[in-house]
């Protein structure tokens, strides 16, 4: 009796799942069309940055592609579509705070949090037939729960400390010196405050 309800419970919810993984393939390739209008769009402010080159180097980061713009209008770091994007200030911070900023949006990638993001921007595609992948991208990121977002920081945080620790670049002082001075400190929205995110990390302060 319960094997055949599990059978009907998966037979009911099969559409459901296709219907999904339909939008979510449609989503996937709206993302490569947005990242190259990005790269475009940002062509001229987008800077050479030797240093944080490297350091994405070292810490293996494959599949996504970093840009460092002048000025960045999303802060000092943010992931968007296969783009891990940071300001050209973090140029001449140190390694643990580039290796940081990096690892942190590069697990959002590995991490594919914004799969999550699917059920939210399919009702709103439904609503605006007519946005744009980035723009529809910003209103899903918008309406998202903020005790979701919170934990996908915190586990983007948790990710990151793994992979520098992998890569030899992790130290307590420097990660937390950095996330004092320039993370910040109220949270928000998106973002948990930087003294509880120091004190997930174990950061003592
Ligand atoms: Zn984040």
């Amino acid at each position: 009796m319960n094997r055949l309800f599990i059978l009907v419970l998966c037979w009911a919810l099969a559409p459901f799942a296709w219907a999904k993984d339909v939008f979510e393939s449609q989503l996937e390739q709206d993302f490569v069309q947005a990242r190259a209008a990005f790269v475009e769009v940002y062509k001229d402010d987008t800077i050479d940055a030797p240093r944080i080159q490297a350091v994405s180097r070292q810490l293996k980061m494959r599949g996504v592609q970093v840009l460092v713009l002048k000025g960045s209008p999303f802060g000092l770091g943010a992931y968007v579509a296969g783009l891990v994007i940071l300001d050209a200030s973090m140029e001449s911070e140190t390694n643990e705070a580039i290796g940081f900023v990096l690892a942190h949006e590069y697990s959002h990638h590995t991490a594919k949090h914004w799969r999550t993001l699917v059920p939210h921007a399919a009702a709103l595609a439904r609503k605006h037939a007519d946005l744009e992948p980035l723009a529809l991208m910003k209103m899903a990121l918008g309406t998202r729960p903020s005790s979701e977002s919170h934990q996908h920081e915190f586990e983007a945080d948790d990710l990151a400390k793994k992979r520098m620790q992998a890569a030899g670049l992790w130290s307590d002082e420097g990660v937390g010196e950095f996330i004092v001075r320039r993370v910040w400190k109220s949270e928000s929205d998106t973002h948990p405050a930087s003294l509880a995110r120091l004190q997930a990390l174990g950061i003592a302060q």
